[in-house]
């Protein structure tokens, strides 16, 4: 790879010798998945740094999507928003669910919950929120409309892993939350993800689930799907679970460098940390008003891109114009102004642990005139 470039991102990796010594263990073993030792060992560990009940451990962060929705029977249509990665609305698609797009808050990115009412029908049965960029959404009004109305909540959490308000994990709202540890992530097994739920009765519901259905060796308590994680992966995590503070306090020196620099920039907008809120730092996003900065949001990204700092817009497209779901009703860019003014100026900055203060000046190089 180009030494030069300035990534938007790069993974934690675990220490190499240390992870030779656990490859080893398993080699011994000869146990390599199926709920192994180290799978085992996660999902407890996970539970007490995420500071929540339970975690069941999935292969990636789209199927623990898939699985929610299908253990709560969710069916119909389901309130979503349409400024996400495009997994959030394809886990709905999968389960043969019609998404039903509601616009999202300025303030925060997440879906606006002014607006939810208005979209619910006689067929709404869960609203899926996303705590988009691992900023924490309005849960506690979302489920006083959930609670109204008899609706299932289910939050796509994969930018939030270890987001806190208050000193209390964002993870636990809702019916279930779901977290993707793709190596872009900012805690990562590789490929991975996990479900975070409230008791012990559906952890085993979610464990038979990811594991074809089987509730024993020749009983099979539903549909299920394979998305279990193995035990290299899960011996990764645990490395890379060790080290996920040090990382994060890292990103936390980037971003209020990026701040600080660009604070008195005309036509540059950015979020501040949130009262009460522990961040993980997970995207930096940055918001570009064409006429006050003098510059369009596609040509700063141009410029960046021939000085090799690659940032990237996050989320553009909207999920709502792609073609799949661009004809859907709630799909029309009237129903959706903020998801557009957003998807339309956004350039998310290079934003992870190794960026040292000579990439940070080159990229704020880009941005401040
Ligand atoms: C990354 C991501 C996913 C999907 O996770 P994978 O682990 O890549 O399957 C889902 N939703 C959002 C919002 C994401 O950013």
């Amino acid at each position: 790879m180009d030494n030069n470039l300035i990534t938007v991102t790069s993974p934690l990796l675990p220490n190499l010798e240390e992870f030779y010594g656990l490859l080893k263990e398993i080699w011994n073993s000869k146990y390599i998945t199926n709920n192994g030792s180290f799978h085992k060992q996660l999902e407890k560990e996970l539970a007490s740094y995420l500071k929540v009940p339970y975690v069941s451990l999935f292969t990636n962060g789209t199927l623990p999507l898939i699985t929610a929705l299908q253990a709560l029977r969710v069916t119909g249509e389901v309130i979503t928003t349409p400024y996400s990665f495009v997994a959030t609305t394809h886990a709905l698609w999968w389960n043969g669910i019609k998404p039903v797009f509601v616009d999202v808050d300025l303030e925060t990115g997440n879906l606006d919950p002014e607006k939810i009412e208005a979209a619910i029908t006689p067929k709404t049965t869960a609203i899926m929120p996303v705590h988009v960029y691992g900023k924490p959404c309005d849960t506690k009004k979302i489920q006083e409309i959930a609670d109204r109305y008899g609706l299932r909540v289910i939050y796509d959490a994969a930018h939030a892993f270890g987001v806190e308000v208050n000193g209390e994990s964002v993870l636990n709202a809702g019916d279930m939350s779901t977290l993707s540890f793709h190596a872009t992530k900012v805690y990562n097994t590789i490929e991975g993800g996990a479900m975070v739920m409230h008791d012990e009765k559906t952890k085993q519901r979610i464990d038979y689930l990811k594991n074809f259905g089987f509730a024993g060796e020749t009983t099979v308590v539903g549909p299920g799907i394979n998305s279990k994680m193995d035990e290299v992966r899960a011996a990764y995590g645990i490395l890379n679970l060790r080290q996920v503070d040090e990382a994060i306090a890292a990103r936390r020196e980037v971003a209020i460098t990026y701040r600080k620099a660009l604070r008195s920039v005309e036509g540059i907008s950015f979020f501040d940390d949130m009262p009460g809120v522990k961040h993980n730092y997970s995207y930096f996003p940055i918001f570009i008003d064409e006429r006050k900065y003098g510059m369009t949001r596609d040509e700063l990204y141009m410029k960046m891109r021939e000085a090799k700092v690659l940032g990237r817009r996050y989320f553009y497209p909207l999920i709502s114009e792609f073609s799949t779901y661009r004809g859907l009703e709630s799909a029309d860019p009237k129903n959706l102004p903020n998801a557009h003014k957003m998807a339309n100026s956004v350039i998310c900055l290079p934003m992870h642990h190794t960026l040292r203060t000579e990439d940070i000046e080159r990229v704020l190089e880009q941005i401040v005139k």
